[in-house]
């Protein structure tokens, strides 16, 4: 199930660094940063939705297990 995106809530977009061409969508009141791997190269990238910048990064290791305390109902 999908929901709509409203367009009037996002404040803009930031492209992948690593020269693919993925875009990353900003929303209206985010900030901070986040981390997302790229769709097509698979390539780890931190994004700061303050100052509307990416930067390709080695991802943490051990990251997603440390967080993932709780697994996820499987599929
Ligand atoms: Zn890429």
């Amino acid at each position: 199930m999908y929901e709509d995106d409203e367009l009037g809530s996002l404040r803009g977009m930031i492209e992948f660094p690593c020269g693919c061409k993925a875009r990353a969508l900003i929303y209206e009141g985010s900030k901070g940063q986040f981390s997302v791997q790229c769709p097509i190269c698979g390539k780890y990238t931190r994004f700061d939705s303050g100052t509307m910048s990416a930067v390709t990064v080695r991802p943490v290791r051990g990251a997603v297990r440390k967080l993932n305390l709780r697994k996820p109902p499987s599929r």
